[in-house]
């Protein structure tokens, strides 16, 4: 076997809609392409020894071992390997269930689908079973102990790839609350929600955290100076930065017991408390020291530790935190409780589960010594053993929650006091015996106001309620009337794709919104242009949505894009469609036209139940789109006396029509006329009838959006570029007495496109200037000539400079070969050369006649018009 590509699908796809993290395997079964598994001696008895778990895939006989009865049976290897990817993620803790083998065209090669958690786990997946799979070919076996390493290996992704607790459960949060979001390509910055209406987060902190707030919580001291100021019950206390101002520090404070600390540390680092004696100042002075020059002496206040978050002016969760420990039973060692304790499988390294691993340091043994322990020690059944002084997470201490305790008087203390200070979320330090007693009554005291708390401990306390602290900042980031995301309106088809999406950018304009959108010639947001080229992935696609400025993204969503990695959105409010038509065929497995439909209908699929499938009514596969998607739906059509058109408006649809030279939308009982096609430019006076079918759809598109007539009048009839922001397309020029039109048609749909216009030309003479492309099949040639001989009264046969591998004149006789066969009498003539033929073409050309040109170089044809005068360019998105 071997795997000829990997691809990463991250949005609505071919394969799912719904699921959109899909690794998509390119697989060469080589020598078993015909050898189903039960011809493979020693296979199933081998695999199921390697993963008896397979046992738990119903697969299609849809019971308990139903995919092992297949495998027994004899299936392809290409589903196995897909059952044995989903296995291999599933072992690591990654619930994976969707997948999907197909047999693509060429015999033996298959696609193999796969979902995925983690991107590079889901690759790392594929790979590995192949291995496993061939290897159980080849040896009848997998070794354990590979197997183990591949568990290991996947586990790993997994957990670096993790968010951290805090930022995982705010995810969470949104997705319920389908608010979409995204990691930005800076350290654990998170987006969540579109365009103008995003917000950011980073960690605890979000983009309204003030920095003053932050800047004066980071400093301990002045916090307390500012909360002492204002009547808040802080630890008395001062700074020194001399070990010689030690001595009286401590007499100022009110002598021992005493805290020292860093001024500013966090976690716990550097901090030692419960301070007796001067040996352990000294000895804590100098721990300190390693985190900070400046140090804080204050009095140790007796109580228990509690952390009280406040988010939005309100407490949401209070906590008390325990610092780490162990309970003796009476048998084991306290080296051997710590052991037991740390066997507990919500304990983990850092931040990555509930709780985190106890570790000994020097004040452990310190504290140990204090209660009359060493590690070898057996304390007395039920004796508590504390190895650590503060109560932080991190160090391996564990929380309660005691968010119904609170008394009144601090809950309004504790808003109080976030409110002074200026932050949106914040973690209270809190000391005191009993914080169901106001903290003046009992010498309580409020230790450290933190920006950036932590959720862990609230979201998964080691007892009592779990709090959805997520949720409050969710409420206070998108409060209800506060939308998260921006209208989403995407494009696709086969032709005209670029001019619908500049165009309905440009009617959306008319409402004065930044317009965010990306085509095959750039991205742009309003009038401007971020970067040039061909944009049409979902990388441009993020690039709008990721904007701060945009208030509406309209996205040119091209075949190879979806195909590629899936859309860049989750759903759009709008999706349009304009055609399927033969191109691109026999390119990433898309060998058929249906097929290329089933592709390009996932943008109709992707639009959110309430939003709307614009779909063109006069294509049968188009059309029929209507039936796989859950949105509304909302036809366009050239055709007034349509009969699927009539029926939706009966049942009290909405479609664009074409009526009587006017373009319309008919809704209910009422037809609103927009504007006459003569009227607007891109029609080229109403004479490109695949432009008016374009502009139908992008009025339409809009309308669905609430976008007004008067606003869609208004875009239809400015709507302009140059010959230059769009060369190539339906480019028109007026040299006095006869036109020349370029245009870079490119399959055969597009030149019946370029000829219903060319059809339309009646003051004089059709010249076409033809050729194609030297890689395309000969049957394509042919085809080119039949359409040209329908659409021409004199055909100049030109090729390309490069003939692509093809002997020269060979395309020029299979075109010829077309015309004749359509019009044995038709007039042409074969110029090989393309500057000679277009040159011919422009030198005959009679009063009134269009000279229609459909080159290899689309500069060179311009600058061979414009150098004989050009009076005046008409172009139809021009
Ligand atoms: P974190 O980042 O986890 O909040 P930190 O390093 O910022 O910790 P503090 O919050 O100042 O440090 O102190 C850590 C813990 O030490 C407190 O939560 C409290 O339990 C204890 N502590 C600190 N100062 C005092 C004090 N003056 N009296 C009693 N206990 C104290
Ligand atoms: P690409 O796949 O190159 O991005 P596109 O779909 O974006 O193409 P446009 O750039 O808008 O299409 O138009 C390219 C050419 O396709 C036009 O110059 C015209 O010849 C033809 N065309 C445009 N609209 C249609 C249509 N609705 N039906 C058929 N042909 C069209
Ligand atoms: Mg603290
Ligand atoms: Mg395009």
């Amino acid at each position: 076997m071997r795997i000829l590509k990997i691809q990463t699908l991250r949005g609505p796809n071919y394969w799912s809609i719904r699921r959109h993290k899909l690794i998509v395997m390119r697989l060469d079964l080589e020598s078993l392409a015909e050898t189903p598994s039960n011809e493979i001696p020693g296979f199933y008895e081998g695999l199921v020894e390697a993963l008896p778990s397979l046992e738990g895939h119903y697969c299609s006989p849809g019971c308990r071992g139903g995919f092992l009865m297949r495998v027994r049976e004899g299936t392809m290897m290409g589903h196995i390997v897909e059952h044995v990817a989903l296995e291999l993620q599933e072992l690591a803790g990654m619930h994976v269930g969707f997948g999907r083998t197909r047999e693509t065209a060429t015999p033996g090669v298959y696609q193999v689908v796969i979902e995925y958690l983690n991107e590079e786990a889901g690759r790392y997946a594929g790979r590995a079973a192949v291995r496993l799979c061939q290897s159980i070919v080849d040896r009848g076996r997998y070794p354990k102990a590979e197997l183990e390493q591949d568990i290991q290996d996947l586990k790993d992704f997994w957990r670096d790839a993790s968010l951290g607790p805090s930022t995982e459960a705010i995810v969470k949060e949104a997705e319920k609350r389908g608010i979409p979001w995204m990691s930005l390509p800076a350290r654990f910055l998170i987006q969540l929600g579109y365009g103008v209406n995003q917000k950011r987060m980073q960690a605890t902190m979000t983009n309204n955290t003030g920095i003053l707030g932050v800047e004066l919580a980071c400093d301990k001291e002045a916090t307390k100076r500012i909360l002492d100021a204002n009547g808040v019950p802080v630890p008395r206390g001062t700074v020194i930065n001399f070990l010689d101002d030690l001595e009286e520090a401590i007499e100022y404070v009110g002598g021992y017991p005493i805290v020292i600390k860093p001024l500013d540390g966090n976690h716990g680092r550097g901090i030692t408390i419960d301070i007796r004696t001067w040996d352990e100042a000294e000895a804590a002075y100098e721990t300190a020291r390693q985190i900070s020059r400046s140090i804080i002496i204050e009095r140790y206040y007796v109580g228990r530790d509690h952390r009280v978050l406040v988010v939005d002016g309100k407490v949401v969760a209070v906590a008390e935190r325990i610092p780490a420990h162990v309970v003796a039973d009476g048998r084991s060692t306290i080296a051997e409780l710590i052991d037991e304790t740390n066997k507990d499988p919500n304990r983990g390294e850092g931040h990555d589960n509930v709780l985190t691993k106890i570790e000994l340091d020097r004040s452990s043994y310190q504290l140990l010594d204090r209660q009359g322990y060493d590690l070898d020690s057996v304390p007395s059944k039920g004796t508590i053993c504390y190895l650590r002084a503060t109560a932080n997470l991190s160090t391996g201490g564990s929380a309660i929650d005691r968010t119904d305790e609170i008394h009144p008087e601090n809950l309004w203390l504790a808003q109080r006091v976030v409110k002074i200070i200026g932050l949106d979320i914040a973690g209270l330090d809190v000391v005191t015996t009993d914080i169901s007693r106001p903290l003046r009554d009992v010498d309580g005291v409020i230790v450290e106001v933190n920006a950036a708390p932590g959720f862990r401990m609230h979201v998964a306390p080691s007892q009592g309620i779990p709090r959805n602290v997520a949720g409050a900042v969710i409420d206070m980031l998108f409060p209800s009337e506060k939308p998260s995301y921006i209208p989403i309106l995407s494009v696709t088809g086969t032709n005209g794709k670029t001019t619908t999406t500049r165009l309905l950018a440009h009617i959306y304009k008319q409402t004065g919104k930044v317009v965010g959108y990306t085509t095959t010639d750039g991205t742009y947001i309003g009038d401007f242009l971020v970067e040039a080229g061909d944009n049409t992935g979902p990388q441009s696609a993020h690039v709008i949505l990721q904007d701060p400025t945009v208030e509406v993204a309209v996205l040119e969503s091209a075949r190879g894009g979806i195909l590629r990695s899936g859309l860049g959105f989750d759903a759009a409010n709008v999706g349009v469609v304009l055609n399927v038509a033969a191109d691109h065929l026999g390119i990433g497995d898309i060998d058929t036209i249906d097929q290329l439909a089933n592709l390009k209908s996932v943008v109709a699929e992707a639009v959110y139940p309430d939003g709307y499938a614009v779909l063109n009514a006069d294509d049968h596969r188009v059309a029929a789109m209507a039936e796989k998607t859950k949105a509304n739906i909302a036809y366009f059509t050239m055709n007034p006396d349509s009969e699927l058109v009539r029926k939706h408006i009966q049942k009290g649809g909405v479609a664009a029509v074409y009526e009587n030279g006017y373009l319309s939308i008919v809704k209910g009982d009422w037809t609103h006329r927009i504007e006459r096609a003569e009227n607007i430019p891109l029609t080229m006076g109403g004479k490109a009838p695949f432009m008016i079918a374009n502009a139908l759809a992008a009025a339409l598109a809009a309308f669905v959006q609430n976008v007004t007539i008067e606003e869609i009048r208004a875009g239809l009839r400015t709507f302009r570029a140059s010959v230059s922001q769009t060369p190539g397309r339906m480019n028109l020029f007026n040299l006095g007495k006869y036109h020349a039109l370029v245009d870079y048609a490119h399959n055969p749909a597009s030149y019946e496109a370029v000829g219903s216009f060319v059809r339309n030309w009646t003051t004089g003479q059709r010249i076409g200037v033809v050729g194609g492309p030297g890689d395309r099949r000969d049957e394509d040639f042919v085809t080119l000539g039949k359409l040209a001989a329908d659409i021409f009264d004199y055909i100049i046969v030109k090729e390309d400079d490069d003939t692509r591998g093809r002997a020269r004149g060979s395309a020029s006789d299979l075109i010829i070969e077309g015309i004749k066969e359509v019009r044995p009498n038709s007039r042409y003539e074969s110029i090989l050369d393309e500057t000679q033929a277009i040159d011919k073409a422009l030198d005959m050309a009679p009063d009134g006649s269009l000279v229609v040109i459909l080159p290899e170089s689309v500069s060179r044809a311009i600058r061979l018009i414009k150098v004989r005068g050009v009076q005046e360019e008409i172009q139809p998105q021009n």
